[in-house]
């Protein structure tokens, strides 16, 4: 098992660059079909979604824009359980179909407090398009509409989500290996 070491704590391959690859172009099929004939908004939930961002909407065979809107709630391994809005929207929503592109669900609050503060600018329709999801620590009342894979309770690193700002660059997911 090919394993790698990031600030002393030990990692394992979970998913293969080659399954997110397959996954994230069935998705971005899915949500073709979803918005085919539309010019939906696509919005990336700063900073873990921006690999998965670049590859969902490279090849995306209609019509469509994309901003970004930058929130954070982890500080090294934990949430902090608050989550501060950064950076803002610069596209006009109202009326339009957006789907906001998450990285990871995990207790489901950035979600949740985003998609109440996405409601604010009366979009005409809100999708949820998440790679990863751990359902058994969310909390949130939201439907997933486009998911990549559900994961068990355990912390992952690499396809843009880090550690503590490093390996954001990994080309697989690593899962924390048990100790
Ligand atoms: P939630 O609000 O759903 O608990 O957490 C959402 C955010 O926390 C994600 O966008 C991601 O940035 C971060 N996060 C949650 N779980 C993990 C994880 O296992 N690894 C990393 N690197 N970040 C995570």
């Amino acid at each position: 098992m090919q394993t790698i070491e990031v600030h002393g704590k030990i990692f394992e391959i979970s998913i293969t660059e080659d399954k997110i690859q397959k996954r994230v172009a069935e998705l971005r099929k899915l949500i073709h079909k979803k918005f085919e004939g539309k010019n939906p908004v696509f919005i990336g939930v700063l900073n873990g979604s921006f690999i998965f961002m670049s590859d969902l909407v490279k090849g995306y065979p209609g019509d469509c824009e994309m901003d970004f809107i930058k929130v954070s709630s982890y500080e090294g391994m934990e949430t902090t359980g608050e989550v501060k809005e950064l950076m803002g929207l610069k596209t006009d929503i109202q009326g339009r179909d957006i789907i906001l592109v998450e990285d990871i669900v995990d207790t489901g609050l950035t979600l949740e407090s985003l998609i109440s503060k996405m409601k604010s600018y009366l979009p005409s329709s809100i999708s949820i398009v998440s790679l990863l999801f751990k359902p058994e620590k969310c909390q949130a009342d939201f439907n997933i509409d486009f998911l990549g894979f559900e994961i068990p309770n355990e912390f992952v690193i690499g396809y843009g989500l880090d550690f503590d700002g490093s390996v954001r660059n990994l080309k697989h997911i690593y899962r924390l290996q048990e100790s």
